[in-house]
């Protein structure tokens, strides 16, 4: 028996490894059906500024599966990738958010809200990208400066002179740029400085990690590099007040977060625009407000 289970031929018929498959194909089929059927949305998670309030938001994709009921990346962005729909999803999430700046644009309360949106190695590397960007910018009419793209370094560095050059292309028509999980890649001095940026993101794991003296050493160590790279720096996972309280003293004045807001739809998100607009910053920024 010894012999028999150690033939590579059995381990295929593995019943475990055949549920595994199976689910996987299960999943990219269902895919291909919620992108037909354009199942995805947007949920948008609110990024402060200390002294203006709320700038803007992330566009992060959900998933509004008929059975599931919403389903978040965790749950998807996976198989995505490995099925080879993730450039669709992406492009889908791209449109969303286009149109979504332009209904800003047309509302004086909301016209200066930036939209970020996560973009995938696939997609910045298919071969129409800039054009088809530039076409949902046009196509929509909004100012292409409140539109930031999110890459990430390991996407970068897949093709650093061809990304830079989709960078440029699209940065000469004013799209901004951003560097997602900042800190957990392969990061390097030498690229940083030659690319079209606009910003670093610290990833949320530096953030929570900020209690320990090394933690805050790597914090501090970025915002100083994005200072020095004349970048903006923005913190994502900020979820308490000792967290944002320790990142100003370090220079850091751009959060997303708990502590400001979870990703919520459009509706709930413009009702924390508006209900912001009322009240002092301090106060949206999570203080106690002046009786
Ligand atoms: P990300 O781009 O780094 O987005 C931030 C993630 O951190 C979001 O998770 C957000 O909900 C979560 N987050 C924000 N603040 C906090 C906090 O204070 N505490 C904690 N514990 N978590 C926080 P989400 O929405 O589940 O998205 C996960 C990842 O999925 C994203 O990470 C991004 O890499 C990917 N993703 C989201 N939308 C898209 C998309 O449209 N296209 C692609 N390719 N990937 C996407
Ligand atoms: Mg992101
Ligand atoms: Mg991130
Ligand atoms: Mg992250």
């Amino acid at each position: 028996e010894a012999k028999l289970a150690g033939r590579n031929s059995l381990r295929f018929f593995d019943p475990y490894m055949q549920q595994i498959v199976s689910a996987r194909l299960r999943l990219e089929e269902e895919l291909r059906r919620g992108l037909e059927a354009r199942e995805f949305v947007i949920y948008f998670q609110p990024q402060v500024d200390t002294a203006r309030g709320i700038v803007g938001a992330e566009a992060l994709v959900r998933w509004r599966h008929p059975e599931r009921g919403v389903l978040a990346p965790g749950d998807f962005i996976e198989g995505a990738e490995r099925g080879g729909l993730v450039q669709y999803l992406d492009l889908q999430v791209l449109e969303l958010a286009c149109k979504q700046l332009a209904r800003w644009a047309s509302q004086p309360s909301t016209e200066r809200l930036a939209l970020a949106v996560n973009i995938s190695a696939p997609l910045l590397y298919q071969g129409n990208f800039v054009e088809r960007v530039l076409e949902l910018v046009r196509s929509n009419g909004f100012n292409p400066k409140r539109l930031k793209l999110e890459l990430t370094e390991s996407l970068l560095l897949d093709d650093m002179p061809e990304a830079s050059l989709r960078m440029s292309a699209l940065k000469a028509h004013g799209i901004h740029f951003s560097i997602d999980d900042f800190g957990t890649g392969y990061s390097s001095m030498t690229y940083l400085h030659r690319l079209p940026l606009d910003q670093l993101k610290i990833d949320r794991s530096f953030i929570q990690g900020m209690a320990s003296d090394n933690g805050l050493a790597i914090v501090r160590a970025i915002c100083a590099l994005a200072s020095t790279l004349d970048l903006e720096v923005l913190a994502e996972g900020v979820e308490t007040q000792p967290q944002r309280q320790m990142l100003e003293n370090n220079g850091c004045h751009l959060f997303q977060g708990y502590l400001f807001g979870q990703p919520v739809p459009i509706e709930a998100f413009e009702e924390m625009v508006a209900r912001a607009a009322r009240q002092p910053v301090s106060t949206c920024l999570g203080e106690p407000a002046e009786p």
